[in-house]
């Protein structure tokens, strides 16, 4: 059977979009690529990640990570979690990213032990440099820039959006890498962040590499693309369905 004419769904009359090879309304211009978007999750079990995801961690296999000598991680996977097993060291991911967006699922220790920055202490970093705390932030102060979903050092999140601990919860990180030009920096690193589906970091410009007690800056070119890392803080947090999002950009 003869595949039936399309109809056209555009125009080739239109204007061209500033700054664009397009016109408005192009009907030549490409069609979004198709994915399938996944699923949510709930407490008992992680939704399913995006088609076209990279995923770092599915609730078994280990190999996209390594420990801190480039070898195997001393971290445990206990119940499709993967579980920080104390001073084996952060583990970063083999793969390098730059801009993407970021999936992780979190639960600091059901029991709860220490204080302050000393309960459910871990984090993620993007580029291995920019820190995104994890801690159990539950009726628990500590110094607003070191609380949960901080911008380590930098930036309190904008509400505290926590779960109790046990709870699993969501980080959503929208990450643009810094750029450089030679040893000058061209526009620093933002984000945005989304904690259990609340804006808490609206496309925040970050001060430079976090760090503790420090000023942050940006000392050193480095990019376009580094590790991510999960911190070895000493606590038994755990983590599941990690899966990663490079942002391509639009076809201008
Ligand atoms: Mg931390």
């Amino acid at each position: 059977m003869a595949q039936q004419k399309q109809p056209p769904v555009g125009y080739d009359d239109t204007p061209m979009i500033p700054g664009s090879r397009w016109r408005v309304h192009d009907g030549k211009r490409p069609q979004p690529k198709v994915i399938e978007p996944g699923t949510a999750s709930a407490q008992d079990a992680p939704g399913r990640p995006p088609s076209d995801a990279i995923v770092l961690f599915d609730g078994t296999d280990t190999s996209h990570w390594v420990g801190p000598d480039g070898g195997e991680i001393g971290w445990q996977v206990i119940e499709g979690a993967l579980q920080v097993v104390p001073r084996t060291g952060s583990i970063t991911s083999v793969d390098q990213f730059g801009d993407c967006h970021l999936h992780v699922e979190w639960a600091a220790p059901e029991v709860v032990k220490g204080s302050s920055q000393g309960r459910g202490n871990s984090g993620v970093f993007l580029m291995s440099k920019y820190e995104v705390q994890v801690l159990d932030s539950y009726d628990n102060r500590t110094y607003a820039d070191g609380h949960t979903a901080a911008i380590y050092g930098q930036y309190p999140p904008i509400v505290n959006a926590s779960r109790p601990p046990g709870e699993w919860q969501t980080y959503e990180l929208f990450f643009v890498a810094p750029r450089w030009e030679g040893n000058e920096l061209v526009s620093p690193a933002y984000i945005t962040v989304v904690h259990n589906g609340v804006l808490v970091h609206h496309h925040q410009a970050i001060q430079g590499p976090t760090g503790h007690k420090i000023v942050a800056s940006y000392d050193e070119p480095h990019g376009p693309v580094g590790p991510i890392m999960l911190q070895d803080h000493g606590d038994l947090v755990r983590f599941r369905n990690i899966w990663v999002r490079p942002i391509e950009g639009y076809d201008q």
